[in-house]
């Protein structure tokens, strides 16, 4: 049988060596493996993403997508899966799109657990813009736009995601491309709203290969219990996003339950609401308009 590709002939423009390659490679077989095992179906994904050198990940996989606005990639993710809960949908940020611009629909997200997954490719920087800063950058960092150091720290998005209720929150990183598809389809599979931080250096503007290849490890050694909250966040802080140097960065699941999603609730357990019949007097609403 005929290996199926769900990679597109796209001339690609990321820079020589960046790691979105690894993403794009594992987020490829990942679907491609789901899709083998029957789990999903090719015809009923879609990659929605948002601004940034993540974003181009829409050009190069062959399969529905939605280019979304800076930020806006969970709107968009959750308004295709409510109007087509049947569909597998997929959403693509930067640490800049998803934790500056869209902030407030991450947590949101979080709480009301949409079954979508959340990718963010954090690289802890505005990678497309050359080098500003984001809220995961490190305090001090310089760049173009904090050309005397950042002056904040940084935000913690695990702390973050699981203080706000998301229902499957893991880390996972390039170094490790298996353990990355991995944690990928373990996501896609869940349902109710999975978040999935993956740490992916920018060569260009922001490398902290070295730093970060030095500290990791999986909580799968540790055997971590990702059904007990308070493990999980005393985990999430090991590591706050600075460039410390007596962290070490767990990566895995840090969290996941099942519980009810958006969708479900939307629904109240009856048949998805655009299966409804609306009874809309038009005539009278049009007259009300007048
Ligand atoms: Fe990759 Fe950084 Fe180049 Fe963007 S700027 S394509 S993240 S190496």
């Amino acid at each position: 049988m005929k290996e199926l590709n769900l990679l597109t002939k796209t001339q690609n423009t990321w820079c020589p060596g960046c790691y979105n390659f690894v993403i794009l490679s594992a987020v490829e077989e990942a679907l491609r493996e789901l899709i083998r095992k029957k789990e999903i179906r090719k015809e009923n994904i879609v990659a929605v993403t948002g601004i940034g050198c993540h974003g181009k990940i829409f050009d190069y996989l062959n399969v529905n997508g939605f280019y979304g606005l800076h930020g806006r990639v969970i709107p968009a993710a959750v308004g295709i899966k409510i109007g087509n809960p049947r569909l597998t949908v997929i959403g693509f940020g930067g640490d800049g799109d998803t934790f500056a611009e869209g902030i407030a629909h991450f947590l949101h997200a979080c709480n009301t657990n949409p079954d979508i997954t959340m990718v963010v490719h954090d690289n802890q920087v505005f990678a497309l813009t050359t080098g500003q800063m984001t809220p995961t950058t490190e305090k001090e960092y310089k760049g173009p736009s904090s050309p005397e150091g950042k002056k904040t720290n940084p935000i913690n998005p695990i702390a973050l995601a699981l203080a706000s209720g998301a229902s499957f929150v893991a880390r996972t990183s390039v170094f490790q491309k298996d353990h990355l598809k991995d944690i990928l389809i373990k996501a896609i599979k869940h349902r109710g709203f999975s978040f999935v931080d993956i740490l992916q250096p920018c060569i260009t503007f922001h490398n902290t290969s070295s730093y970060l290849k030095e500290r990791i490890y999986d909580l799968e050694e540790k055997n971590h219990n990702p059904r007990d909250f308070k493990k999980a966040f005393n985990r999430a802080l090991e590591w706050n996003y600075s460039l410390d140097e007596k962290s070490s960065i767990p990566i895995g699941i840090f969290w996941q339950e099942q519980r009810k999603t958006f969708e479900e609730d939307l629904c109240q357990n009856q048949k998805p609401w655009y299966l409804f019949k609306r009874n809309l007097n038009y005539k009278k609403l049009i007259s009300l308009l007048r």
